[in-house]
């Protein structure tokens, strides 16, 4: 029987099930019909955050930023192109610490930019400070 892995869609947050060899043809959200993977990071939210974080069966590398932090601004545009390097193998997202306090004090944020990467609900691997683009891919593939 074919393995699944349950993949939450960016778009409505209801969770997929799709099989493990068919994961890389991305596929399309069984409710909204949105493609499950857009080649860029996803926004959470106090709303989905948990969501993402505890049903994904992927690995979730979270950005944690704010708008006044000049480095996390540096960093954005190879975040943004790191998520076409790295799914599907792993989703990547973006918190914005000011607008969500509550989830960046959940898990200890005391600088930013900070990556945190969560696999079924457990952080497997953290990293402070800004990276490059292929420093950022290296440490992501090395850590999932
Ligand atoms: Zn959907």
């Amino acid at each position: 029987m074919a393995e699944s892995l349950q993949v939450v869609c960016p778009h409505c947050h209801v969770t997929n099930r799709v099989p493990r060899e068919r994961l890389a043809e991305g596929g399309a959200c069984g409710k909204c019909k949105r493609p499950l993977f857009t080649a860029h990071p996803i926004e959470l939210d106090g709303a989905n955050f948990v969501r993402h974080v505890g049903a994904s069966d992927i690995a979730l590398l979270v950005d944690f930023w704010a708008p006044w932090c000049a480095p996390c601004r540096m960093m954005a545009p190879h975040f943004d192109k790191a998520a076409a390097q790295l799914e599907p193998g792993m989703r990547l997202a973006k918190v914005n610490t000011e607008a969500e306090p509550d989830i960046a004090a959940r898990y200890g944020i005391r600088s930013i930019p900070t990556l945190v990467m969560f696999r079924r609900g457990s952080e497997i691997a953290r990293q402070s400070g800004a990276m490059d683009g292929p420093a950022l891919v290296r440490w992501a593939r090395s850590q999932a």
